[in-house]
């Protein structure tokens, strides 16, 4: 350690980017320091560089909120042209509010790309599977173009395991189709442990909820997770399943490599992970070098960021993280420490931001 890890220094953070990427996960910062405003300008003037590679990029996870969304369209399309996003994907997490979805595809059918969900309720009824399968056949002719799911370590509390056989139909249907599934698998660790001094990313509900360490009993467990994963991808090695924010197993590479190494039909994204990846960064940047075909770029932005300033800042806060050599740089999605940027080889970055993005949305459409 070059010098002894202060308190200020540890506890500091850009107020600009944490506003940024106060897209969910804030909170757990307030209870341990406030911002000191010199670190923060400290932090945007000499840290979050000009020196990016200018190559565009294709944000493979967003979401949209509901209601009315003309203005966020139009700051969202700004912000995109400013920042050489190229096109975004949004991904439902409601399917009640799938038509504004479609409403921004149809608004700008070349820059937004959706994903729809399915209803797990019914999901005892027969032939619900089918039925879902059905749903999708029926998104996909409206212009839908891949499955969100989300049945993580906290997501299925009332649904089912990611290898439920009732999921077949649906897995299978998406492999058949040619569109891929963006699945949030699992949640970081930290969420299993009561709040403390090294355990600051306690879910979004933190302030309210004290952690998800309270509710670890509707949790399932890593060891589980795992096993669901490999299960249900091996089951249906015709589809491809996005592995959303890294599966959050960047603190265990090794795994990741394994589960990758075996099943070429898992990619990974890498939203809402860099402060994990960061942690470890040259570790991370022989992982995402070396499996540079099977990574894509997204953010997880699109819930609470407002206006056209705080998507640009989020998004270079991306970049500066990906591209740079920079130490001490706050991640999006911050919880307590800055991390050593990953200085990711112009090759990887130009397939995790585009590329691979590309040949995935190129697929023909089987339908
Ligand atoms: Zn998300």
């Amino acid at each position: 350690m070059k010098e002894p890890l202060n308190r200020r220094r540890f506890f500091s953070f850009s107020a600009k980017s944490l506003a940024a990427s106060a897209v969910a996960f804030s909170g757990m910062n307030r209870l341990f320091a406030s911002p000191n405003p010199a670190d923060q300008m400290l932090q945007l003037n000499d840290k979050q560089g000009n020196d990016l590679c200018g190559i565009p990029a294709i944000d493979f996870h967003t979401h949209y909120p509901a209601g009315k969304n003309e203005e966020d369209l139009k700051i969202r399309l700004a912000a995109m042209d400013t920042m050489k996003i190229k096109k975004a994907i949004l991904l439902s997490v409601d399917i009640n509010t799938e038509d504004v979805g479609f409403n921004y595809v149809k608004s700008a059918p070349d820059r937004f790309v959706l994903f729809t969900t399915i209803d797990f309720k019914g999901m005892e009824e027969p032939g619900w599977g089918e039925k879902m399968a059905e749903k999708i056949v029926k998104d996909t002719r409206k212009g839908s173009r891949g499955l969100k799911l989300w049945l993580g370590a906290r997501g299925q509390k009332d649904k089912m395991p990611m290898d439920d056989p009732r999921l077949d139909p649906v897995y299978a249907k998406i492999g058949e189709l040619g569109i891929p599934v963006a699945y949030h698998c699992n949640d970081p660790e930290e969420f299993y442990y009561a709040p403390n001094r090294f355990n600051f990313w306690c879910g979004a509900n933190h302030i309210r909820e004290k952690g998800f360490s309270q509710r670890v009993h509707e949790m399932v467990g890593r060891e589980e997770i795992v096993r669901q994963i490999v299960n249900m991808v091996s089951k249906h090695p015709n589809t491809t399943f996005i592995l959303v924010h890294m599966a959050f197993l960047s603190r265990q590479l090794a795994l990741l490599a394994d589960i990758l190494d075996r099943y070429p039909n898992v990619m990974l994204d890498l939203s809402a992970d860099l402060g994990d990846l960061g942690r470890s960064h040259k570790e991370s940047r022989e992982f995402m070098t070396y499996y540079q075909k099977r990574i894509l770029f997204g953010t997880d932005g699109g819930l609470s960021l407002r206006t056209q300033e705080s998507w640009e800042s989020f998004i270079k806060t991306h970049f500066v993280v990906l591209e740079t050599d920079l130490d001490d740089v706050t991640p999006p999605f911050k919880r307590s420490w800055n991390v050593h940027a990953l200085n990711l080889p112009k090759e990887a970055i130009e397939n995790i931001y585009i590329k691979n993005a590309e040949e995935l949305l190129a697929r023909p459409l089987n339908l």
